[in-house]
């Protein structure tokens, strides 16, 4: 059986309590959609979000985690936290957190693994720059993400892979069909490779994701949902993506 599609947001350093009721707009609109979906607000909000939409129609995730399960890590949160908080899912290895924060592979891989431990689901995000794209080295650049992201305890019910262009995240920029239909490709050949054929993962595509390129970037082989990042903050515009899936 097909697995079930995912729409997934992030919601990156936005919105305050008052934006719940975008979430409660959501779930009245799409409480009968025939795909997932998925918010990952700020930490801040997480259980807020999980009060109001219950463990039903909307799931809730953290947008990222610590690889240890407690310490003296001032500012960062721990998966085990984001789990007593409700969230099933964690965002691991965004293009923001690998610039912002220097995460490496490796890193991201221990953060996958800490979600795992903890009980919930990682959305582990790969993709390539402009310069590696122009150089000719997107699918060196994603095999490597993907053999150095992808813990070896994934599996199609723990883990979530997204493919984000950097230089398409936030810019209105997406890759031609072709372009996201190879990579998506590539991405499956070498997740059969190392975890067996029938191992299902979830690929989704993020990157400019609008009401206007969400049909026509679902029809895409391969595609089984998207990352939406300044879609999904209003729910008339990631109502509209959800309907497309
Ligand atoms: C993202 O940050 O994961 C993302 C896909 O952003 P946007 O949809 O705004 O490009």
């Amino acid at each position: 059986m097909a697995p079930r599609k995912l729409a997934a947001g992030n919601w990156k350093m936005n919105g305050t309590i008052a934006s719940l009721a975008e979430v409660e707009t959501l779930m009245r609109e799409h409480g009968s959609a025939r795909c997932e979906i998925l918010i990952c607000p700020p930490a801040t909000l997480v259980h807020p979000m999980v009060e109001r939409a219950g463990q039903g129609v909307v799931a809730v995730g953290g947008q990222d985690c610590h690889a240890k399960d407690s310490g003296a890590h001032t500012g960062d949160i721990a998966a085990e936290q984001l789990r007593d908080a409700g969230a099933v899912y964690v965002i691991v290895g965004h293009s923001e957190r690998r610039a912002d924060h220097g995460e490496t592979d490796a890193a991201v891989s221990a953060k996958a693994v800490a979600a795992h431990r903890a009980g919930i689901a990682s959305v582990i995000c790969v993709g390539e720059t402009e310069a590696q794209r122009d150089a000719g080295q997107t699918l060196d650049v994603i095999a490597r993400q993907l053999a150095g992201s992808v813990p070896d305890c994934a599996t199609a019910a723990n883990t979530v892979i997204a493919y984000e262009p950097v230089w398409a995240i936030g810019t209105g920029r997406t890759p031609t069909n072709e372009q996201i239909a190879e990579v998506h490709a590539a991405m499956r050949a070498a997740l059969v490779a190392r975890f067996g054929d029938g191992a299902g993962f979830r690929l989704l595509y993020g990157g400019s994701v609008k009401p206007s390129n969400a049909a026509e970037i679902f029809a895409i082989a391969d595609v089984d949902g998207a990352l939406v990042g300044g879609a999904s903050l209003k729910a008339s515009d990631f109502g509209a993506i959800i309907a497309a899936l």
